[in-house]
Parts: C-alpha cells; sequence; structure tokens
C-alpha cells in the first residue's frame, strides 16, 4: 500500500499515475475537499478563482494529464489580443509593457538607457561562484537597476509574491543562471535555448496558446482527476505524525477527535513544507529542520464586480503588476473578463487582485472592509475606476506561496540526502520543483512513475 499524504493537485496528479497503474494506494487530505489552492465558485453570475487563474499549458505532462482525462473539448482559450496586453504601474500611472523592439524604444517604461543594458549584456563578465545569488543581484548585475525595478521586481511578484532580493535566481528562474553559464550571455544563452525548445519534438506538441481555463473555472480539472479515484481518498485526515518501523511507515492521523495508524509501504508526501516537517521530526531532524525554514508569502485574493459604466481603464488588458516601490495596496490585477469573457455577466467586468506577500506581510490581520476600500481607491486613484466597485468574495491563504530564497541549495541537499536514507518516501509540493500548477503536476507525476 502506499499513502499519497495532502490532496492539492500535486497529491491528485501523483493519485491519478498511480491509479492507471493498478496500484493500491490511499490519499489522506486533512480538509473536507480536494484540490488544495485550486479552487473555484460561482457568485452572482461570476466566475471565480481563489487560488491560481492562469495556468498554463507549458510541459508534455500537464498536455496528457489533460489529453488523458478527456478534457480538451472542454478548454477555453484566452482572447488573443487582451492576453498579450501586460501593464506596469510605474510612478504612479499605468505603463503598457513593450512587446516588440519598437514599442521598446518608445516605452516610458524602458527608455533608450535600459535598452542599451540589455544590448550591452551579451559584453559583460561571467560570474562564477559556489556561492548562492540573490535574483536581485543576478538581474543588477546582468541587466543594470531599471530592468531591476521596473520589470523583474513586478514580474516576480506576479508569480511568487516574493522578494527578489531574498529569492534565490537558481531556485526560481535558474533558466537565466543557466544561460549566463553555459552561454556567456542571458541574451544569447536565452536565444539558443528558446531555438532548442522551439525544434523539441515533446515542445511542438504544446499549443501555441498555452493559457487556458474551462467554463466551470480549474476545479474542473480537480473534480475530473476525484471521479477517477474517489474510492481512494479519505478527507477530514490530518496526518500528525510519520514514524518509521521495521521497513515500513506508520502514518498517524487525526479524524474528527479519533487518533488513527496506518501501516504502508511507501509514502509521497506533497504537504506543505511546514506540515511535513512536523510530522518527520522523528524519522529525521536534520530535514524537518530545514523545512521549516521556508517562508511561505500570505495572500489576499479579492474579487471584484465592476459596472462596465465605471471603468476608464478600458483597454483590451491582461493584468497589471505593481513595482517594489509604488504606493499601491496590491502586487497585481487580473482583468480576468477580458481575457476570459465568459467570467462576468456581459454589463459588468471581474477584476481579480492580489494582494500581500513580502510586500504586506500583516496583511492577514486586516480587516476585509479595509482592504477592499484601500484597493477601490487605489484603482480610481490610478483612473481604473471612475467608482466604488463591488466585493464579490475575497481569500485569505495565510500559507500562500513557497519562496526559494538564498540558502535553498541546503534544504535541497537535505531533501536529496533524505531521498537517499529513505528510499521508500518520496517528497513532492510546490516547494520542491517549481509553483507553477504545470510544475507541480509534472514533478508528481514523474514522482509517481518511479513508484510504478
Ligand atoms: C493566490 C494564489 C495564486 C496563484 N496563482 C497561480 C497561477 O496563476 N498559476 C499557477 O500556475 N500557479 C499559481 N499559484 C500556485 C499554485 O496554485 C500552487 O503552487 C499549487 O496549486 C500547489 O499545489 P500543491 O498540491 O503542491 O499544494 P497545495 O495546493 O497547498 O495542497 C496541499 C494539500 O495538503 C493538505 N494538507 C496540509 N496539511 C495537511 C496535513 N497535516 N494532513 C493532510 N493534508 C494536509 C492541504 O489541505 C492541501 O489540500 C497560485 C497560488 C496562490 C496561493
Amino acid at each position: 500500500m502506499i499513502a499519497i499524504l495532502g490532496g492539492g493537485i500535486s497529491g491528485l496528479a501523483a493519485a491519478y499515475e498511480l491509479q492507471k497503474a493498478g496500484k493500491d494506494f490511499i490519499l489522506l487530505e486533512a480538509e473536507n475537499h480536494l484540490g488544495g489552492k485550486i479552487k473555484s465558485t460561482s457568485i452572482e453570475g461570476f466566475q471565480l478563482e481563489m487560488g491560481p487563474n492562469t495556468v498554463l499549458i507549458n510541459n508534455t505532462e500537464i498536455k496528457t494529464l489533460i489529453d488523458e482525462l478527456e478534457l480538451n473539448e472542454h478548454i477555453i482559450k484566452p482572447d488573443s489580443e487582451a492576453v498579450k496586453n501586460r501593464f506596469v504601474i510605474k510612478k504612479g500611472q499605468i505603463e503598457p509593457i513593450p512587446n516588440s523592439l519598437s514599442s521598446a524604444v518608445k516605452s516610458k517604461l524602458f527608455g533608450l538607457n535600459t535598452i542599451y543594458h540589455i544590448f550591452s549584456e551579451p559584453f559583460r563578465k561571467v560570474k562564477k561562484s559556489e556561492k548562492e545569488e540573490s535574483l536581485a543581484d543576478f538581474s543588477r548585475r546582468r541587466f543594470g537597476k531599471q530592468i531591476y525595478r521596473d520589470f523583474i521586481t513586478p514580474f516576480v511578484s506576479g508569480i511568487y509574491a516574493g522578494d527578489p532580493e531574498k529569492m534565490s535566481v537558481s531556485h526560481t528562474l535558474n533558466i537565466l543562471k543557466e544561460a549566463e553559464e553555459k552561454h556567456g550571455s542571458v541574451l544569447k544563452g536565452m536565444m539558443k535555448i528558446m531555438k532548442a525548445k522551439k525544434q523539441d519534438p515533446n515542445n511542438q506538441s504544446l499549443p501555441k496558446e498555452k493559457i487556458f481555463t474551462f467554463k466551470r473555472g480549474l476545479a474542473f480539472l480537480i473534480d475530473s482527476i476525484k471521479e477517477k479515484i474517489q474510492s481512494n481518498v479519505e478527507l477530514n485526515a490530518k496526518i500528525v505524525e510519520i514514524k518509521f518501523d521495521g521497513g515500513k511507515y506508520i502514518i498517524v492521523y487525526q479524524k474528527a477527535n479519533e487518533i488513527k495508524e496506518l501501516e504502508v509501504e511507501k509514502v509521497i508526501s506533497t504537504l506543505p513544507a511546514k506540515h511535513l516537517a512536523n510530522s518527520i521530526e522523528k524519522i529525521n531532524v536534520e530535514l524537518s529542520l530545514q523545512l521549516k525554514k521556508i517562508n511561505y508569502v500570505p495572500a489576499v485574493v479579492l474579487h471584484l464586480a465592476v459596472e462596465k459604466s465605471n471603468i476608464t481603464f478600458n483597454q483590451k488588458a491582461f493584468g497589471l503588476l505593481s513595482r517594489k516601490e509604488e504606493d499601491v495596496p496590491f502586487l497585481g490585477l487580473l482583468f480576468n473578463s477580458r481575457f476570459f469573457p465568459h467570467t462576468a455577466p456581459q454589463d459588468k467586468e471581474l477584476f481579480t487582485i492580489i494582494c500581500g506577500g513580502y510586500k504586506q506581510p500583516s496583511i492577514l490581520n486586516e480587516k476585509i472592509e479595509n482592504i477592499h476600500t484601500k484597493v477601490d481607491k487605489a484603482l480610481m486613484k490610478l483612473n481604473v475606476t471612475s467608482s466604488n466597485s463591488h466585493l464579490l468574495h475575497l481569500q485569505k491563504w495565510s500559507d500562500g506561496i513557497p519562496q526559494y530564497e538564498v540558502g535553498y541549495d541546503a534544504i535541497k541537499k537535505s531533501i536529496k540526502d533524505f531521498h537517499h536514507q529513505q528510499k521508500n518516501f518520496y517528497i513532492a509540493g510546490n516547494f520542491f520543483g517549481g509553483v507553477s500548477v504545470s510544475d507541480c503536476v509534472s514533478n508528481a507525476r514523474n514522482l509517481a512513475r518511479k513508484l510504478v
């Protein structure tokens, strides 16, 4: 018997793989529902995502998962024009992110000096060092301060809600570091990597437009996996301890007020780092201590309904990101109903606002009305709206997104050492191998296949 711990997308993707292979397994999940951070709902005719909104089919594992579950006919692609237009708030103004050289030359975001910094990047010295480097140091060193401030910080807060001064370049955007190390330049290296990717047959099978959703939201993916595996799922089962005894694992979990034990041969953990750390304290103190160092930033997601007549910023747009130094009470805004028109009724728009992250560490303590009022004020000041919005929903995630910070080398080593010692205990989840849904799917499926 194999135990899968945690029923987010990582646990579900692993479970699906074991189910396909006819393996005997059980998935234990603390909550009364599956999906973890993936949670969709509809309110007042709006289709909302509490967690991820923009999942990508950017690897073969997520593509084949969708193929195998026969979900292709349910896929909704975004509006092709809106999806290309992304914006950054700079000095209180909304500036488009240029998507061509000619628009970059005219852009208030970049300017000639920045373009010089980009094109002179291949002539800069390569830094070879054993020490982990922060994303901030790396990007300033290769591209200068302005690219770091106006492009890297908003981009990174859009994915990780994280602080590039703390984030490790090798563990967040390793592709950039590799490009520098292998090809002597990020620009040259990226061009070569992109060319190789284009020629890779695996990559050619991926759709050109990678963003997708379903009519009922991403929870449709969760429900589709659930249908296949539900007889092997135990909900409301909170793991409290894992013991190792005579070559077997004993999973101790709490169900209602009862403590239960389950003996298994193999374990796949997709628990968040802190929960895994607490449950393996007696099996491996070193890994437990390392896992406790992983910092999770909070995230607060607001869904706003806005009357079309109250919108002043009317461009076809995907989203708006904020630079670190901007005085705005959010990290980013998604114009959901512009790229997925089915998410709002005809006369209204749906905006999803993401707050929190490293910029607002204490946001969880703020009152919902205060957060909403501040966001509304900021949107009016930025000339996005002309009057107050209607708050449809507000979701607080206390342990929102794990951060791959400088120091992660030691954490990764500890996980690898653990895998050597405990041959039948596998670790997956978004703190190991990438936070995106597609990374989680890819890592979990590959890992489950090792057991098959
Ligand atoms: C606000 C937000 C926006 C995001 N946006 C995007 C996006 O647009 N695109 C994208 O690709 N990614 C996005 N992400 C990241 C992505 O959603 C997550 O990294 C991914 O869904 C994590 O999946 P997981 O299964 O590894 O972990 P989780 O979803 O966290 O699942 C872990 C599961 O373990 C369970 N669990 C916890 N403790 C225990 C215990 N003791 N016993 C049993 N079970 C336990 C939890 O209840 C949960 O179900 C976003 C994340 C957030 C928070």
